[in-house]
């Protein structure tokens, strides 16, 4: 039982995965952010892509389905949402499974950035991917869902073990470590923001992360103890998250 994951960067600041069960050969990939560059890295490592699953509906995670799934024959599993730009084999939502092989994906309800946003996730890799939903030291924009629901989808995912690995979908995180700066001070986030400030001036990617170290630092799954920082003192979990969100969407640095 071993799941090899690969990540590659593409577009602007995506990362694309291709992840393949060891034992039986199948694989995967996670959101096509660019065709090209997915059928290139496959090219390379010499596989074969039997599955496209799809965290969300958006053109940079399911705009390149049509040309991937003309390219390779792979099944695409993912949320309803994705039929507004592609088609599905199979749609699934919170609480389905999805096998590869010998590896289980636990599907996670994770909706916000969109409404039908969701996370794969599997407890025998100790591995998530969690699209748009959680970065590493931030979160999704909220395009679609309310605070509250997105508050309650980064619940689900900060309850996942805290050595679990964490693939975001984009290298947004000196940004976030910026703006996480500016609401929290912190040791362990001062800590990790010069660690990522040092790795991207190397040219070196911050994803993965890990649920522990989110749960330590982000400021948004942090948000109830820093409602005060945000104008949010003595309001719910939910409102002190919703109080992050909007200095976030606010703060140019
Ligand atoms: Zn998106
Ligand atoms: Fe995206």
């Amino acid at each position: 039982m071993s799941l090899t994951v690969h990540q590659f960067a593409c577009l602007s600041d995506n990362y694309g995965f291709l992840v393949r069960d060891e034992a039986s050969g199948y694989t995967a990939c996670i959101d096509t952010p660019e065709a090209g560059a997915i059928l290139r890295e496959l090219k390379s490592l010499g596989w074969k892509l039997d599955l496209i699953l799809n965290t969300h509906w958006h053109p940079d995670h399911a705009g390149g389905n049509a040309d991937v799934q003309a390219a390779t024959g792979a099944r695409v599993v993912g949320p309803a949402e994705v039929t507004r730009i592609a088609t599905l084999d199979r749609e699934v939502r919170g609480g389905d499974q999805v096998q590869l092989g010998d590896t289980r994906f636990e599907v996670i309800e994770s909706g916000g950035h969109t409404l039908g946003h969701i996370a794969f996730h599997s407890p025998e890799e100790k591995v998530a991917f969690v699209g748009d939903t959680l970065f590493a030291l931030g979160c999704g924009r909220l395009f679609e869902g309310t605070p509250e629901q997105m508050w309650a989808s980064l619940q689900r995912l900060a309850a996942l073990p805290d050595d679990t690995t964490v693939y975001c979908a984009h290298e947004y995180t000196a940004s976030n470590a910026r703006f996480a700066l500016s609401v929290d001070d912190d040791p362990a986030l001062r800590a990790r923001a010069e660690a990522v400030f040092a790795a991207r001036e190397r040219g070196e990617p911050t994803v993965p992360t890990t649920i522990g170290l989110e749960r330590a630092t982000n400021p948004f799954l942090r948000a109830p103890v820093l409602a005060e920082r945000v104008g949010a003192a003595g309001q719910s979990d939910h409102q002190a998250f919703a109080a992050v969100r909007a200095a976030k969407d606010m703060f140019r640095g």
